[in-house]
């Protein structure tokens, strides 16, 4: 397809209003809509509208794909573009969804064939290759707020993560001293939580970031955008970093409802 009708399809898409249906599933698989302001839902809604449109969704273990599934996961990875310079995480082509948690042959990001190793997953992000996620645990997640956990935006933070070529827990930075304080501060971080979990200490941060660099970083994101104050109050330089390269404070969403409308 010629650059410029993918431009301009992508456009329309974009803007085009979405439908009754697609409003109501929003209403009740994404609970953190309700925290927008109407330019970012609208912004939201049209970037949720191109992923569906240009994903290839595949049904596996019996799932079935409908729009419900599409919308719900769709707009819990378009909140993660909503500020950046993004191209639709064009590196994925294909999103598969079990009903549930799937035994998936397990695939390091690098390697080129599957290993010998399976175990009971509920989604993955295989590099330069599609996001397999479960619904019941997309949806389940998409309608909490402050667990600090979603399967879907810790899958599509792996993507973000990816784009540099690397699985490193570092996203494309803007600027050299962008990706300094990025280390300094992630790296700390990142080692704050493998001492808690080595500890057994309970922190905002799911343990399971200390696994390594990529999960940290989509771990932070997970609690970024569903814990954000309590991730501010404990981890306050984490939050900047984050807050910095998302171009959204979330914090500030969650301080306005608290204070001027009930969600
Ligand atoms: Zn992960």
């Amino acid at each position: 397809m010629p650059f410029f009708s993918h431009k301009s399809r992508r456009r329309k898409l974009a803007t085009q209003p979405v439908s009754d249906s697609f409003e109501q599933i929003i209403r009740q698989n994404f609970i953190y809509d309700r925290l927008l302001d109407a330019d970012e839902r609208q912004r939201l809604r049209g970037i949720a509208s191109v992923l569906i449109a240009e994903k290839y969704w595949e049904a596996c273990g019996g799932q079935s794909i409908n729009e419900e599934v599409q919308v719900t996961i769709a707009v819990q990875a378009a909140l993660l573009l909503l500020e950046l310079d993004h191209d639709f995480f064009s590196d994925v082509q294909s999103i598969l969804v079990y009903p549930g948690a799937y035994v998936q042959q397990q695939r390091d990001m690098w390697a080129q064939g599957p290993t010998s190793d399976s175990s009971s997953n509920l989604g993955e992000a295989w590099f330069r290759g599609p996001v397999i996620l479960s619904w019941a645990d997309a949806k389940h997640h998409g309608q909490q707020l402050g667990t600090g956990h979603n399967l879907v935006m810790h899958e599509f933070a792996h993507k973000l993560d990816m784009l540099s070529g690397y699985v490193d827990g570092t996203p494309p930075q803007r600027t050299k001293a962008d990706y300094e304080r990025w280390h300094t501060v992630m790296s700390s971080e990142f080692e704050r939580l493998c001492r808690a979990t080595q500890q057994g200490r309970q922190t905002v941060l799911r343990h399971y970031g200390a696994t390594n660099v990529g999960e940290f970083f989509a771990v932070c994101t997970e609690a970024f955008f569903t814990n954000a104050l309590a991730l501010q109050n404990e981890n306050p330089e984490l939050y900047e970093v984050l807050r910095s390269y998302y171009g959204q404070d979330p914090a500030k969403r969650f301080e306005s409802v608290t204070w001027h409308r009930s969600i």
